[in-house]
């Protein structure tokens, strides 16, 4: 069977995805099987050894998590659900007062009934979460016993992989998230059109190769790079996505250059596009992985995608029940848009110097019959000289990019033209 995005995300959804834990794993085994290639590859980062000025976690386990009342009778259990236990919470088996619990606990007012994801990845602390309504029902005046029981484990942080080998070595990076436990919008909406988009462009001739990597959020992308510094000057361009499924409008969030390549075939995306999309600022709004992709010695120019904010965001309430299947595919479709458009395009470049005789290589159409065209390919003729992709050629002599790179492939199959790339 074919599993849909949605099929995936329903799969990813129940996981208990930090940022190193066993069903990261499992997570990654679904996304293989997803995409369905033996390129698909798991890289492994040794817990607790040191990348750049970072520290790959340990692999968090947890035994056990309660919150119960001295008669033993339980108020919270991890079992009914991880977000009860903060990511990386110590342990602690102890009989303490309210006022000590309290300032362990962690509730939303926003979203009273939810209960919120709290982490402390490199706090040592230890913590509960639960919704506000419950944390109101507690006895202020009684003692609890708060009973954790979690291992840090020395087992390898894994991260997904994907090449896609284009024409040129030049790549595109996609850069999408696999941790979040138990929540879907934020990030495995993000997840999942990545996943699509290694599926579908997989088989497509591309000029631009791709990279796709599923990873724990930063620190996932940190281990990359620090692994992989030799790759960093052939990525020209970076994209990261996340919180695509829910009802609000689509926002861009241009690349901190903001007049780089990338943002403008982005932004004319987007005036082609039918329904409204936001322009932001780098950020201006959320970030992401694309402060690792644009970080000093990296410098990617890396546009970001989602629809936030949302208020179910970062609470037991981002699950599928807030998920618009047909949002989520228009959420697809504009950033598959967007992507195999960059990954098609080229800059052409004349082999000779000179005007070229059009009509010794049938490049001139009867000035009677189509003088549209004709001239259409006159400002083809002058724009080959290197210095704009076929999509800046389209945009300045306003022609679909598909004729222009048409046309392109008549200078190529004369050999009168070289594709090349910044
Ligand atoms: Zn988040």
């Amino acid at each position: 069977m074919n599993k849909t995005m949605m099929d995936l995300l329903n799969d990813l959804y129940p996981l208990h995805r930090t940022l190193n834990h066993d069903d990261n794993l499992v997570a990654l085994n679904l996304i293989e099987e997803y995409i369905d290639n033996e390129k698909f590859s798991i890289n492994k980062y040794e817990a607790g050894s040191h990348v750049w000025t970072w520290n790959i976690p340990r692999r968090f386990h947890v035994n056990h998590a309660y919150l119960k009342n001295v008669d033993g009778n339980v108020i919270i259990n991890f079992e009914d659900n991880p977000l009860h236990i903060v990511s990386y919470s110590k342990s602690i088996n102890k009989k303490i007062s309210f006022d000590e619990l309290e300032e362990h606990l962690y509730y939303s007012d926003k979203n009273p009934d939810s209960i919120p994801w709290q982490y402390k990845y490199y706090d040592n602390r230890w913590g509960l979460c639960l919704s506000k309504n419950v944390f109101d029902s507690l006895d202020k005046k009684v003692d609890y016993i708060v009973d954790i029981s979690t291992e840090l484990l020395d087992k390898p942080m894994v991260a997904g992989e994907f090449f896609i080998q284009g024409e040129s070595n030049k790549e595109i990076l996609i850069v999408t998230n696999i941790c979040h436990p138990y929540q879907v919008n934020d990030s495995i909406t993000g997840l999942v059109v990545a996943a699509r988009l290694a599926k579908e462009l997989e088989d497509t001739k591309l000029f631009h190769s791709i990279r796709f990597l599923f990873v724990p959020e930063t620190v996932g992308t940190v281990a990359w790079f620090a692994n992989n510094e030799e790759k960093i000057s052939n990525i020209k361009y970076g994209f990261s996505f996340d919180c695509l499924g829910n009802n609000n409008t689509l926002t861009l969030q241009k690349t901190m250059y903001e007049d780089s390549h990338l943002d403008f075939l982005v932004e004319h995306k987007v005036q082609e596009y039918e329904s409204e999309i936001l322009i932001k600022k780098f950020i201006e709004e959320m970030s992401n992985d694309e402060l690792v992709m644009s970080s000093p010695g990296i410098e990617i120019p890396t546009v970001a995608f989602h629809r936030a904010p949302y208020k179910e965001y970062h609470t037991s309430a981002d699950n599928p029940s807030i998920i618009n299947s047909e949002v989520l595919e228009e959420s697809y479709n504009f950033i598959k848009d967007v992507i195999s458009t960059l990954a098609k395009d080229y800059i052409p470049k004349q082999k000779s110097i000179g005007l070229i005789f059009m009509s010794k290589f049938n490049l001139h159409p009867d000035e009677d019959e189509d003088l549209e065209a004709l001239l259409k390919i006159k400002a083809i003729n002058q724009y080959i000289n290197g210095r704009h992709t076929a999509y800046e050629l389209s945009k300045i002599i306003d022609l679909d990019l598909d004729k222009v790179l048409n046309f392109l492939q008549i200078y190529l199959d004369n050999n009168l033209i070289i594709k090349v790339d910044r």
